[in-house]
């Protein structure tokens, strides 16, 4: 995952353009990817597609022809969208379109413009503190035109249409966990899944503009969408954060709340700002999605800056975030109600083999203890990830209890999760 977001790094990557296709190229080295193109101008809910923007190179010159602003060092000196420039210009006259963060000196600013014409350039403070008055040669070679917008999607077939929505944004340049991170993971989710129950896609889009993109061309299949997650921020040192859906009461939340209990945490109540649950949770879809970050959005000084580089996020976090959503993907596939078959009186297990057919020497009480939950509390009302909750065992026990008891014949299974 690491390796995956130091090659993604370097690209610069906007809402559209050559950056997010190569990005997608790379992630498409991992999973198929099914790629859209989608035309500048297209009417997509209430937005439109916007022009394509690329670049190749921009700088601010000194007299003596040194670049003290590069683009090829870093591309977050550009703000994104920039119109082409070609002038000379005096430090007064190029202020205005200098970005910097004072708090913070020795950083560059991550700074758009998609939607207002303009150009500009990010640097740190302390180069613009050694600024002299110039003239300076200031150059932008951009384009901006009609293109396309581009996403893509990777679909592991499951055994339903009921899906899972895994969404990602691709719209950053270098910024390491602010966008890379979540790809990585993403990837190495879907890399693991084989032969799953439900139906899983992977959405790799631009912030935004690419959610509602996929929300107006996908309007009639968001039904099919039970459970979701957009996932970002995926690698920073900080602790897993989960944002709940619209609804507050949707199965992921229930879901991601028991995955994170046994782990350092945060759980906050849905908010309308933040990733592209913004766009899934608008009332109109309302769609079972949550969010799962470490650190949430604008949450940590290196957001949006040259802090957020390949050295802020680690494997050991991403693998840990990895982890997190493995066990929530444990608990979608196999959750369900059961009946017990049993009821009256507790059924004789020594007699059948479940006391000695599970689990190692350590874990021997725990799987009783799970078989007895189960069959306790298996009445059609209560899934397995209640009965974990309630008996405060580990899902994945009480889960292997029901397949033991269900090959008994003790346990019939009769729905979703409760
Ligand atoms: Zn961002």
């Amino acid at each position: 995952m690491h390796a995956l977001v130091e090659r993604l790094y370097p690209l610069c990557r906007s809402i559209t353009g050559d950056g997010v296709r190569a990005t997608l190229d790379i992630v498409g080295e991992h999973l198929e990817l099914e790629v859209h193109e989608v035309p500048t101008g297209t009417q997509v809910l209430d937005w439109t597609v916007p022009r394509e923007w690329n670049i190749r190179d921009a700088y601010v010159k000194d007299p003596s022809g040194t670049r003290v602003v590069d683009f090829r060092r870093s591309n977050l000196h550009v703000v994104g969208y920039s119109v082409p420039v070609s002038a000379v210009m005096t430090l007064d006259e190029l202020r205005p379109h200098l970005h910097t963060l004072p708090e913070q000196p020795g950083l560059v600013p991550y700074r758009t413009s998609y939607y207002a014409e303009t150009w500009g350039f990010c640097l740190s403070q302390d180069t613009l503190d050694g600024m002299g008055p110039g003239p300076y040669e200031v150059v932008i070679d951009s384009t901006l035109a009609d293109g396309h917008l581009t996403y893509a999607e990777h679909v592991v077939r499951g055994r339903t249409d009921e899906e899972v929505l895994i969404s990602c944004h691709v719209c950053h340049p270098s910024l390491a966990n602010d966008n890379l991170a979540g790809i990585a993971v993403a990837t190495a989710l879907a890399g693991r899944l084989r032969e799953p129950r439900h139906t899983y896609r992977f959405l790799f889009a631009p912030g935004t503009i690419g959610a509602i993109t996929w929300l107006a061309r996908n309007r009639e299949r968001t039904g099919r969408v039970r459970h979701g997650l957009t996932l970002a921020c995926a690698g920073d040192p900080g602790a897993l954060t989960y944002k709940r859906s619209r609804r507050g009461d949707a199965p992921i939340d229930r879901v991601m709340t028991a995955v994170l209990r046994d782990r350092p945490h945060t759980v906050v109540d849905f908010a309308p700002y933040g990733y592209d649950e913004r766009q899934f949770c608008s009332p109109g879809f309302n769609l079972p999605v949550g969010s799962l970050t470490r650190t949430p959005y604008a949450g940590y000084p290196e957001y949006h800056t040259s802090g957020d580089d390949v050295g802020f996020v680690s494997p050991e976090a991403m693998a840990d975030t990895l982890d997190a959503l493995w066990a929530a993907v444990q608990v979608l596939e196999r959750d369900g109600r059961y009946q017990n078959l049993s009821p009256y009186g507790e059924p004789q297990l020594g007699r059948r083999g479940l006391y000695g057919s599970l689990g190692g020497r350590s874990d021997t009480k725990q799987a009783q203890m799970a078989m007895l939950w189960v069959l306790n509390l298996s009445d059609g009302d209560h899934g397995l990830l209640d009965i974990a909750q309630r008996s405060g065992l580990p899902f994945g026990a009480v889960a292997e209890a029901a397949g033991a008891l269900e090959g008994a014949g003790l346990l019939k299974r009769v729905g979703e999760g409760g």
